[in-house]
């Protein structure tokens, strides 16, 4: 429970946390420290230099610009779970009071958790299913990673060396949409057994226009539920059409198995669930 001995420096801008990082290419990016210092303690990382990023203000922000929610890396969970912006047009609220308890959700940020890809962290699901953009900084210059190809694997991301997660931007919705964040949450950690987040816009005749399934905790990183996407593509949006379409939540997908789950009562799970959400969405979607 004592991490290996490291040093610290606080960074006041993100041009100096950059250059830092730079610098010293093993160093780690401190935000809210609820995921890296508990790996520290088990000594699953051990990072010789964390760079603290927790003061840099102008990091944290939720605003609308250009037709698009635009959120700072360093944006608390609480602070999305409390948005009056965003209660009205998106589920990410919502998501937000799944995580943890009051002490991580204000501690913790939207930004460390999507670069930490945890298996089992609610994010991902979100920004996967919102077809999120995220804005990847580095002393090189800037660079747009879509969330489908944000995250790599088992806390594994496509951020390079150098570079540090500035902005999460997510398109308001248009239309007759509905999103929603549903989770099985594991009773000792709190984090998500299964998550799953819908994103859904239907069409004048009432047959589902587009839709966006994000998926967490049933594999090694979260996914999109393609298959799923695909069953709902122009049908009607009643109990059956989720029905058939959630059959489809863990096709072509390695599901994880342990002591608490398994492999089969995920996948049951992950059925459930993204039933769960699909009529939430719809219902949402009026
Ligand atoms: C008791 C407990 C319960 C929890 N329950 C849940 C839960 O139910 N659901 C859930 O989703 N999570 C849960 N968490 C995790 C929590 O949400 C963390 O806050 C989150 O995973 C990481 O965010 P952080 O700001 O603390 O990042 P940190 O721990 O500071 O960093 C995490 C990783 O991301 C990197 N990083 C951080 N910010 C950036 C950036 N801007 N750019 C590039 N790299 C960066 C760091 O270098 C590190 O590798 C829980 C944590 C605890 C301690």
């Amino acid at each position: 429970m004592i991490p290996a001995q490291f040093d610290y420096v606080r960074a006041n801008t993100l041009d100096e946390a950059l250059t830092l990082l730079a610098q010293n290419e093993d160093a780690k990016i401190l935000a809210g420290g609820h995921s890296l210092i508990p790996a520290m303690k088990l000594r699953l990382a051990m990072p010789p230099l964390l760079i603290d990023i927790a003061r840099i203000k102008d990091l944290s922000y939720i605003r609308e610009e250009e037709g698009q929610i635009r959120i700072g890396a360093m944006t608390s969970h609480y602070q999305l779970e409390s948005s009056d912006l965003l209660k009205t047009i998106c589920p990410l609220p919502e998501c937000a009071g799944h995580i943890g308890d009051v002490q991580v959700r204000n501690k913790g940020t939207i930004g460390g958790s999507v670069a930490h890809s945890d298996p089992a962290g609610d994010w991902p699901a979100a920004i996967i299913a919102l077809n999120a953009e995220m804005i990847a900084v580095s002393e090189k210059g800037e660079r747009s990673i879509k969330a489908d190809d944000f995250f790599v694997e088992l806390l594994t991301t496509a951020l390079e060396p150098g570079e540090i997660l500035r902005e999460i931007r997510v398109n308001k919705p248009a239309g007759r949409t509905g999103q929603a964040y549903v989770k099985m949450h594991h009773p000792a950690s709190g984090f998500a057994v299964v998550g799953v987040a819908a994103n859904l816009t239907i069409d004048g005749n009432g047959g589902c226009q587009s839709a966006s399934i994000g998926i967490t905790g049933v594999s090694s990183k979260a996914y999109r539920a393609t298959a799923v996407e695909s069953a709902l593509a122009g049908v009607r949006l009643d109990e059956q059409a989720a029905a058939n379409a959630s059959g489809h939540a863990a096709d072509g997908v390695d599901i994880n198995g342990d002591l608490f789950a398994s492999e089969d009562y995920r996948r049951h799970l992950a059925q459930v669930f993204t039933k769960r959400a699909i009529a939430a969405a719809t219902e949402r979607a009026g």
